[in-house]
Formats: C-alpha cells, structure tokens, sequence
C-alpha cells in the first residue's frame, strides 16, 4: 500500500471517511486519501484565499527545476504509483512522468521570462510624451480539477503553471487515481514550495469539486475532463475564467499515396498508447478504399502481436482501462457494432478491466463505438473515396480536439491542416502528438478555444496590467 505522506496524514486529523483506490488489474487496494465535504472545501477556499506569498523569478525557477530533478530520480517509483492505481502499463506511465519532467523543466525556463510591451505613445496626434508598459499579474486563486487517463502530468500541467506565475492552487484530482497528485504535492513542498500556494483536497464532486467551482473567492477554474462535465461546471462557475479541456475523437486520414508500413505504425501508437485512453486518441481511422485491405490486415496482424494483461511487466505494451465498468462500456460498444455491419479483425476479450487491444473494419459513422467517445484500446477502420469525403467524414463528430493525415500528396496535406475543425493537426504523425509548452486544446466540445500548455496555460492565469509614464521623447 502507498504510504502517500505529510499531508494525508495532516487531513487524516480531520477526516471522518476515507477514499481507498485499487489497482484496477489485482483488485488490491493500493492507498487511500482522506474524503473532505463541503466545509472542507469552503475551509480550504478561506486559508488559500488569505495566505499572502510572492516567489521571486529566481525562487519559482529554482522550485520548478528542482520538481522537475526529483520526479525525474525518482521516476521508477512515481511510475509504479499510477500503474497501481490506474492499470496503465510501465511502458506508459514511464512515458508521462519523463513528460511531467518536461513540464517542469519548461515552466522553469518561462518562469525567468517577462513578457511586459512597451507601447511609445508620439505614435499618434493623439498620443503624449508618455509611455505605456504592460506587465502580467497572477489571477490570485486557482481551482484545478484533473481526470483520470494521466493522474500525473494533467495534474503537473495545471500546477506548474500556476506556479510559473505565482498562483495560488487548490487541486481537485481524480477519485480514481489521487495517489499520484498527493505524491507530487508532496514532491513540491520537499522542493520549497510554500504549502499556501498549493492544497490538495478529494471528495464527493457535488460536495467538493462544485463547492469549489461555484466560489465567487476564485479567480479561474482549469478543468480537464469530460465534455459532460466541463459543460456542467460552465453552467455553474458563474464570473470566472474558465479553460476547459474536454473529449475528443480524432480521426487519422490514411491517404492513397501513404506508406503503409508508417500509416499502420503511427494508427498503432495513435489508438492503443495509455490503454487508448487519451483525449487525442485516433477514434477513427479513415482509409482510401483503394488501399483498406492492405492496410487493415496489417493493422490487425500488428494489434495480435501486442502484448497486454499486467500492467507492472515492463514488457506490457497495454495494461488495463481504469475500471471493469469502462471495459464493459467498452465491449458493449463494439458488440453493438458487429451487431449491426461491423467486422472484427482482432481482440474483444475482456477479463475484468482487462481489454484486448481490437481492430474493427466496415465501421460507419452511426455506429456509437465512434460516434461516441468509446475510451480504450479500439482501432475503428472507415473506408472513403475521395478527400471531400474523408474531411466530411473527420468533421462529423462534435470533437473538435486533434487529428492527422498520412500520406504525400501536399495539396491534399494542405486542405486537411485547414478543413479540420481540431484545435491540432498532425502531418504524418498521430494526432496527439506535441510539446509539453507548444498550444494545446480543442473547439467544438472539446474546448472553448483556449489553449493549455505550459507558455499558454501561463498567459491564461495571469492578467495584464497596463501602466504609463510620462516619457519625453526622443
Ligand atoms: P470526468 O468524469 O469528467 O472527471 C474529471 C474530473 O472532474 C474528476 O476529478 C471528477 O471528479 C471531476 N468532476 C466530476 N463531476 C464534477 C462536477 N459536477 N463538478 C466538478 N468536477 C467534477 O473525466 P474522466 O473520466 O476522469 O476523464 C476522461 C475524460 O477526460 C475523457 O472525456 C477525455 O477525453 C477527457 N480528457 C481531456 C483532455 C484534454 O486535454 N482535452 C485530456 C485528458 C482527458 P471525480 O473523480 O470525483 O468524478
């Protein structure tokens, strides 16, 4: 069992009911978090909202990097951590604590820049022998609230930033996989950093998490999750800015001309890594007629050689998704589609949370396996004709996260980069492909439009100030 640390073990004083979390693969119960309710919560809004802290530029560049040396020394451990509590391979959970590294080591490099303008005001016949300067101000009180799929780096993604900027945070993280934002709350304190700058608080989300969202004392909800949420929490958030990152169902357009042996790589990365639990999955694998045969049998032979079931071997390419309900969801979909004109070309077997990574051909855009977000290991093969019909086809969905294209034929690239309404688009690589601080987020219900990664999820938590001086000319 993980023994999480200092501040389970300070909530625990006050806590009536605790929050246990099992490995979705052994069943075992592998820690617990204390459960708060609203007073709680309303408690925690009140010592953030009158802690009075301000690091230097240096101070939170020193705190970021020395988070980002700590994770990265203790990366075997932190990676095992959330393999136990969400059945998400090594191979996997490797991958997204060197990506939280990544984070770290970018917010500290962004923490030391100012982006201030200067605006010379003899511009004008309207102007004065003035000057105006802008500089950025930190909102004041953060509330993130984080999902399961990476119960690491989404968390890092919101808390880093706000560190960067000098934010205050309180952190609603998944109920289903806490143990790693504890472990990483915990990191950051060890690392300096003022423990009124960051709390850390799980519970019921009607008691908690809406507490929270609807407090008129915080400044911005970022909120990372499902579109059903995200739309509830835009309801009830009322005067605060929001960023909103929300489902997705992305589309791979495989076209004529592409290499098969790359199109079949990239659609295995691009559906099977995180247990296909990704919001920038490919949901949809749309291929020219002229060369779906090849390409699905190649696929399909790809998909039987992978090797899943435990998620702690090192050797697992696929663990389990985060629980038995999510996999039955899951078979019932594809079930549902063979029922109706769908052919299976490997996998659908379900041993409790377990599901074998599953190849679908003669999928259509009705059948609910893609026209809802059905997340886990399911590749969706879709034949088209022409190019008109393959954007139609990726644009029929009310996604709007990321998507990518295989293939050479540069005019068609270029229709693809413009016509798809994603807030990403990727030539020749999957859709979720990107850097930890390039711009990251969706339209259409995946997002408002707002972007997050680190360089923008930093502008969208602190607000400009303009001030101007008098300033003669030359
Ligand atoms: P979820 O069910 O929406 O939960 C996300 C978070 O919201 C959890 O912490 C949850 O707490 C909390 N929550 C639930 N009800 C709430 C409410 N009424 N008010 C405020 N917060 C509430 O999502 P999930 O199943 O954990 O994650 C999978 C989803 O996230 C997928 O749709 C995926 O596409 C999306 N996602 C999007 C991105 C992106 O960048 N666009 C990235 C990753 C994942 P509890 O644990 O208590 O339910």
């Amino acid at each position: 069992m993980d023994e999480t640390g200092t501040i389970i073990e300070a909530q625990q004083r006050v806590a009536a009911e605790w929050i246990e979390v099992r490995n979705p693969y052994t069943q075992e119960i592998v820690g617990r978090v204390p459960s708060a309710n609203k007073a709680a919560a309303e408690e925690a809004i009140r010592e953030m909202r009158a802690a009075r802290v301000h690091l230097t530029r240096h101070e939170r560049h020193q705190i970021l990097n020395r988070m980002a040396a700590h994770i990265e020394a203790d990366a075997d451990s932190i990676s095992l951590l959330i393999t136990s509590e969400s059945g998400l391979s090594l191979k996997d959970t490797r991958h997204e604590v060197a990506r939280s590294v990544d984070v770290l080591r970018f917010a500290a490099i962004q923490a030391l820049i100012d982006r201030s303008e200067v605006f010379p005001c003899d511009v004008s016949s309207l102007g004065q022998a003035r000057r105006i300067y802008t500089m950025s101000q930190p909102l004041n009180l953060i509330v993130a609230i984080t999902p399961f799929n990476h119960p690491l780096n989404q968390v890092v993604h919101k808390i880093a930033p706000a560190i960067a900027t000098n934010n205050k945070v309180i952190l609603k993280p998944s109920l289903q996989t806490p143990l790693a934002a504890y472990r990483f709350a915990e990191v950051a304190y060890t690392c300096g950093l003022p423990r009124e700058m960051l709390k850390v608080i799980c519970g019921g989300s009607l008691d908690v998490a809406e507490t929270l969202v609807r407090s008129d004392q915080v400044e911005m909800v970022t909120f990372t999750g499902s579109t059903a949420v995200g739309r509830r929490i835009a309801a009830i958030a009322g005067y605060k800015r929001l960023t909103l990152e929300l489902g997705g169902g992305s589309s791979l357009i495989v076209l004529q001309d592409a290499e098969l042996p790359k199109a079949v790589d990239i659609a295995v990365r691009g559906v099977f890594a995180n247990s296909g639990q990704r919001c920038t999955a490919v949901r949809r694998i749309l291929v020219h007629q002229s060369i779906a045969d090849e390409f699905a049998a190649r696929l399909a032979e790809r998909c039987r050689q992978m090797k899943f079931g435990d998620p702690a071997d090192a050797s697992t390419e696929v663990g389990t998704v985060i629980d038995e309900s999510a996999a039955r969801r899951i078979e019932d979909n594809v079930e549902a589609c063979l029922q109706s004109g769908g052919r299976l070309l490997a996998g659908h077997r379900r041993t409790g949370a377990l599901y074998a990574p599953t190849v679908l051909d003669d999928v259509r855009l009705e059948h609910r396996v893609v026209a809802e977000e059905t997340f886990g290991p399911v590749a969706c093969i879709l034949r088209f004709q022409s190019l008109d019909e393959a954007i139609s086809m990726a644009n029929h969905t009310p996604y709007g996260l990321s998507g990518a294209v295989v293939g050479n034929h540069w005019p068609s690239i270029q229709r693809v980069i413009t016509e798809l309404e994603t807030g990403t688009v990727n030539v020749n690589e999957a859709p979720g492909f990107r850097l930890e601080w390039s711009p990251f987020g969706g339209t259409k219900a995946s997002g408002l439009g707002t972007k997050e990664g680190v360089i923008e999820a930093m502008k969208s938590m602190t607000f400009v100030k303009a001030y101007s001086l008098p300033w003669d000319t030359p």
